[in-house]
C-alpha cells in the first residue's frame, strides 16, 4: 500500500451505496484518478463539505492492490469556487470543461499543464475575470494544444501557403483534417466551412500566448460566437463525442 497526496479538481461525483462517494479527480501529480471516499455522506468530520464539484482539494490517497480503487483518506479545501456552483450558466461551463477532460484523459496519466489550465479557468470563472464565453474559448483552444489535437490555423494543409498570402478575407477549413485548405487545393468533397482568416490568427495567438495575456484578449460578440462554434465542433469531432453538458449549456444560453 502506498500513500500519496496532491492538489486535485473534483470532476465528477456519484453516490455509491448509502454512505460512500465515488469521485473522479484531476490531480496535478496523477492526472485523472477515480477514487472512493468511504462514509463521505455520513462523516462530516473527515470530509467537512469539501467534496463538491469543481472544488480544488488537497487529496491524500491510499493506493491498495493493483486494480483496486484508491481510497481517499483525507481531503482539505484549497478553493471552493462558490460562485460557480450557485450560477446555472457557470455550472454549465464548468461541467463542459470537466466532461472534456474526463472524456479525453486516461487514468493515471499525469499532465501538470492540463491541471494548471483547468485550475486557472475555474478560478477565472468563479471570480469573473472575463466573459464566461471567452474563458471557455481559452480553455478549449489551450486544451487542444496540450492534448496534441491542436488545429493547423496558419497554412493550407496541401500546398502549405500561409493564410496571409491567400486572397480574400476568409478561408475554407476542413474539420476532419483539422486544417485550412486554400481555394486551389480544396476538393469538392470537403464540406465548405468558411472562416475569417483574422479569427484563425486570433485563435492561434490565444493558444500560444502566456496564459495571463491570452485571457485578456478582447473578442467582438460575432467573432466570439463564430470562434466558439468552430472550436466546439472541432473538439466534438476529434474527441469523438457529443458532449451532454454542451447541449445543456446551449439551452441555457439561448
Ligand atoms: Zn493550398
Amino acid at each position: 500500500m502506498s500513500l500519496f497526496s496532491s492538489p486535485a479538481v473534483v470532476l465528477r461525483r456519484r453516490d455509491f451505496g448509502d454512505f460512500d462517494l465515488i469521485l473522479t479527480l484531476y490531480a496535478r501529480s496523477e492526472g485523472k484518478i477515480t477514487v472512493i471516499a468511504k462514509s463521505a455522506k455520513k462523516s462530516t468530520r473527515r470530509f467537512p463539505g469539501v467534496l463538491e464539484l469543481f472544488s480544488v482539494i488537497h487529496a491524500v490517497l491510499r493506493k491498495g492492490r493493483r486494480g483496486a480503487m484508491p481510497v481517499l483518506q483525507e481531503a482539505s479545501l484549497l478553493k471552493a469556487h462558490p460562485i460557480i456552483r450557485t450560477d446555472f450558466k457557470k455550472t454549465a461551463y464548468a461541467s463542459y470543461w470537466a466532461e472534456i477532460v474526463d472524456e479525453w484523459s486516461e487514468e493515471g496519466s499525469a499532465q501538470p499543464e492540463m491541471y494548471h489550465l483547468l485550475d486557472h479557468v475555474l478560478k477565472g470563472l468563479d471570480q469573473g475575470w472575463a466573459m464566461d464565453e471567452s474563458l471557455s474559448l481559452l480553455f478549449q483552444i489551450r486544451f487542444l494544444r496540450l492534448s496534441g489535437m491542436h488545429p493547423n490555423l496558419t497554412h493550407c494543409r496541401v500546398c502549405k501557403a500561409a493564410l496571409e498570402d491567400l486572397p480574400g478575407a476568409r478561408v475554407y477549413f476542413d474539420l476532419a483534417k483539422g486544417a485550412p485548405v486554400c481555394h486551389k487545393c480544396r476538393s469538392s468533397r470537403v464540406k465548405p466551412y468558411l472562416l475569417p482568416k483574422g479569427l484563425l490568427k486570433q485563435l492561434q495567438w490565444m493558444a500560444e500566448a502566456d496564459l495571463d495575456a491570452a485571457r485578456r484578449i478582447r473578442w467582438t460578440g460575432d467573432a466570439l460566437e463564430t470562434a466558439s462554434l468552430f472550436v466546439e465542433a472541432f473538439i466534438s469531432h476529434h474527441v469523438g463525442k457529443r458532449f451532454r453538458s454542451l447541449k445543456v449549456l446551449k439551452q441555457l444560453c439561448r
